[in-house]
């Protein structure tokens, strides 16, 4: 058993436990990264956003050969190269992964491949060694929850990471759970060229996004998705020739065959996995590690960022946090205190949202307004041929002051990115009517729907 020490010890290499590192050895410190996987990079580059991306790439592409005689372009349907789409999507990992090698290397961050276990509040075991640590960031993510009355064991029974390996293309496939990962998943699938079927248990595709925006995206999908709502799945009998369903809703239950399932019910921090209970770490019923607004456990000297330390359990909030945990060990003055985290569902069309959404303004009794500009009159979206989408305001009823905003289109994702500056930067929707913003282009229906709310076009 060798014994080792080390300033700051970052548990994990996701986007929270690399940024963490890299932040720290930029200031100066002695940092030691453990990652169990052998591929850095965590969940988010390996299994989660980055492969998704890529193959949801792909769809885009077969969707538009497919759609093209719409506007005069005469092409044979898309047909697919398997191997090539999953060589496309490896490379695409990989570069991105040993890119983050390279950085580890370049900053001198010691990486060490194992699962780290706590010992006591100043050192883990990871395999045969102890590291003793001043400081340590706990970035250890989350998995993908499983459904217990359901043959986990079975090759046709996916999680997120099953699917995004493709294992084969199902003629017929079933997404359990319509939130943002399965409907990504089924937007994949499906034009793959699998017939899908989701089961969601809420009354709303993505529940926590607005009606109105799901709306959109479900009219425009309703020939590619058999959608069922207020529905849950409650059995699945595995034979050598299908998997057998029985999914409830309301008023019936249905038995139904299928290929494949994902399984797409959400996410479990791995809060209980560290051993932490050992050394009196606070870690809550469902495994997640509270943290203050300096990223502290109620262990001080032991932070846990992204994940692990309470939803949305997006990228993006991992990775500042990451810098916040960071520099709080440097001694700077500095606290988490961000207006929005933004939420993107990569789907087709894409629906985004920042701030606060409409249903959480009724919720919380405020005094707003909504503005809604329809990408029907946009002429870059007719141009596109893609009319379905809409911009939405949400801002305060007195002052204006920009609250939250919603988008559902193509490329909604990049456009939401001038909406969270202006919530960040108090902005209200006067300021963005009397930004000039390019014409013809999509982020236009920005400052229209700002007029909108103004009443300066109606
Ligand atoms: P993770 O990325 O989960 O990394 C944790 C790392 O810790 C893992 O590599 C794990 O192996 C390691 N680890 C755990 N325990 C130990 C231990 N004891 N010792 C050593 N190492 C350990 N988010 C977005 O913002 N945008 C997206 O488009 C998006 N798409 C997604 C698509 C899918 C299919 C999935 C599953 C997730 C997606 N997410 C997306 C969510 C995103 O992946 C996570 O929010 C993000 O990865 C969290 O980062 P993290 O650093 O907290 O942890």
């Amino acid at each position: 058993m060798a014994h080792h020490t080390t300033e700051v010890l970052v548990i994990g290499s996701g986007p929270g436990g690399h940024s963490a590192a890299f932040r720290l050895a930029d200031l100066g410190k002695k940092v030691t990264l453990v990652e169990k996987y052998s591929d850095l990079g965590g969940v988010c580059l390996n299994v989660g956003c980055i492969p998704s991306k890529a193959l949801l790439h792909v769809a885009d592409v077969i969707n538009e050969v497919n759609d093209a005689s719409e506007i005069g372009v005469i092409t044979d349907s898309a047909s697919v190269d398997l191997d090539k789409v999953k060589a496309f999507k490896n490379a695409t990992v990989r570069k991105l992964s040993s890119g983050v090698g390279l950085m580890a290397k370049g900053r001198n961050v010691n990486v060490v491949k194992g699962e780290a276990q706590f010992l006591t509040k100043n050192s883990v075991q990871i395999g045969e060694d102890i590291y003793d640590f001043n400081e340590c960031i706990i970035a250890a993510g989350s998995r993908s929850v499983e459904l217990p009355f359901i043959p986990n064991e079975d090759l046709r029974v996916w999680n997120s990471t099953d699917a995004l390996s493709i294992p084969f293309i199902p003629k017929r496939f079933l997404v359990i759970g319509g939130g943002i990962i399965g409907l990504e998943m089924a937007t994949i699938y499906e034009a793959l060229g699998s017939k899908v079927t989701i089961v969601e248990f809420n009354e709303q595709l993505i529940p926590a996004a607005d009606k109105d925006l799901i709306k959109v995206y479900q009219r425009y999908n309703a020939k590619r998705f058999d959608v069922r709502l207020n529905s849950k799945v409650t059995e699945v009998i595995a034979d050598s020739h299908a998997l057998s369903v029985t999914i409830l809703n309301d008023t019936q239950a249905s038995a139904e065959e299928f290929d494949a399932i994902l399984v797409a019910v959400g996410r479990s921090p791995n809060g209980h996995l560290l051993s932490g209970n050992a050394i009196g770490l606070e870690i809550n019923a469902q495994g997640f590690i509270p943290v203050n607004n300096k990223m502290q456990t109620n262990i001080p000297h032991i932070y846990a960022i992204g994940d692990i330390n309470g939803p949305p359990m997006l990228a993006h909030k991992a990775t500042h946090e990451a810098n916040i945990a960071a520099e709080v060990i440097c001694d700077h003055n500095v606290v988490f205190d961000v207006k929005t985290i933004p939420s993107i569902a990569y789907t087709n069309p894409e629906i985004a949202w920042t701030g606060i959404t409409e249903k959480e303004a009724k919720h919380k009794g405020i005094n707003y307004e909504v503005s809604v500009f329809p990408w029907s009159a946009s002429g870059r979206a007719l141009g596109a041929n893609r009319s379905e989408g809409k911009t939405k305001l949400i801002f305060a009823k007195e002052t204006g002051l920009l609250l939250g905003a919603g988008i559902v289109g193509i490329n909604a994702g990049e456009l939401l990115g001038e909406l969270s500056l202006a919530i960040e930067f108090g902005v209200n929707i006067e300021d963005i009517a009397l930004t000039i913003h390019a014409h013809p282009t999509l982020s236009e229906s920005i400052g229209l729907a700002a007029e909108v709310g103004l009443g300066t076009i109606t």
